[in-house]
């Protein structure tokens, strides 16, 4: 089978790293202590299977009925490949739009089921086939956000989607925290709506792997019978948890970096290229020139790192995630300096 090939995660210190939507700011300070508070207690001991202190502080912190709505597990792809492999058999299918998130694909082909992409329309619009049932499909997941695009399905018609097919639905969430809105509600209203989320993005905690599923309780219980049995360790446990009891900090952070998007995308519009309208940590953008792989060598030979995607069947463009202010002028400054020379 073909790997699934992540972001490049150069050696620290040497790059603006701008490729894989990580918080550019390092992670609440209580965040830290929990840590080290971990990194001196019990280690000789196994964790809670469960999770059960981040369970309590996320479901306090989503409003959620009680922590049995919660499944922890180490990052959300995790929680991906624990729900493909509980619905997904061999020689049944997934489906995902396109473009979004290929991992899917590769946990379809560990299971040996096959995928299903179904392409957005113009402008992002996922099309009425999204949302049609068929003999074979086990589970349809969507990013909400969407990476690339940082578009956004209004909830209203995810209910539609979850409410015409007779199998889950998978709303994966990592980018939920920069968005106005969520697909929480529709968890309670709809036993087949499953919402994914991560501590990585707005977080700031990519380097401690954490995510965690929202589902009624009778599907998280199903679940975890097919989790490792400790999946999730006692450092980012308490990490997840002293993180779930700081809402303040992600406003604020959420706040800075949607200010700092607003900006990136007004200045790349100004530069001639056509920017998407975010709702996520990241801009999806392209250029007339058509000139995006060598835009993307030319920022890396000055040790500034941007995503460059390419689509089979659809297209190429620049991902550039969100930074603090210096790491988006300087990344602004070199692609401007690039088109200036390629004049
Ligand atoms: C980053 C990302 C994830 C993975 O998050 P982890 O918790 O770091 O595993 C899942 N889905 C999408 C769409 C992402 O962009």
């Amino acid at each position: 089978m073909k790997p699934y090939a992540p972001g490049e995660q150069p050696p620290p210190g040497k790059f603006i790293k701008l490729n894989t939507n990580e918080n550019p700011y390092p992670p609440p300070p209580e965040v830290v202590s929990a840590i080290t508070a971990a990194a001196s207690g019990p280690l000789n001991r196994y964790p809670d299977p469960m999770a059960t202190s981040f369970r309590r502080a996320a479901a306090e912190a989503l409003g959620l009925p009680g922590p049995e709505w919660v499944l922890a597990g180490n990052g959300s792809d995790e929680i991906l490949t624990i729900l493909v492999r509980g619905f997904v058999g061999e020689g049944q299918s997934l489906r995902l739009p396109y473009p979004s998130y290929i991992l899917y694909r590769t946990l379809a082909d560990i299971q040996g089921a096959s995928w299903e992409q179904v392409p957005f329309e113009e402008g992002w619009q996922l099309p009425a086939a999204f949302g049609q049932s068929r003999d074979d499909l086990r589970l349809v997941l969507l990013p909400n956000p969407n990476s690339p695009s940082g578009t956004i399905v209004p909830s209203q018609q995810i209910k539609q989607v979850a409410d015409s097919l007779d199998c889950p639905l998978v709303v994966d969430e990592a980018y939920v925290d920069f968005a106005d809105e969520n697909c929480l509600d529709l968890v309670a209203e709809n036993e087949n709506v499953l919402v994914t989320r991560t501590l990585s993005k707005s977080y700031g905690l990519a380097g401690m792997r954490f995510g965690f599923l929202v589902a009624q309780p009778q599907v998280v219980a199903e679940l975890a019978k097919i989790k490792d049995s400790y999946n999730c360790d006692t450092i980012s446990i308490a990490a997840a948890t002293a993180a779930m009891h700081s809402q303040d900090w992600l406003a604020e952070k959420v706040a800075a970096m949607n200010q700092t998007r607003q900006r990136m995308a007004g200045e790349l519009a100004k530069m001639g290229f056509d920017v998407v309208p975010s709702h996520a940590n990241f801009v999806w953008c392209t250029h007339p020139t058509g000139q995006h792989k060598a835009i993307y060598e030319y920022l890396k030979a000055s040790q500034i790192l941007i995503r460059y995607m390419e689509f089979p069947e659809w297209g190429d463009g620049l991902r550039i995630s969100v930074g603090t202010d210096e790491q988006i002028d300087a990344c602004l400054l070199m692609i401007q300096r690039f088109l200036d020379q390629s004049e």
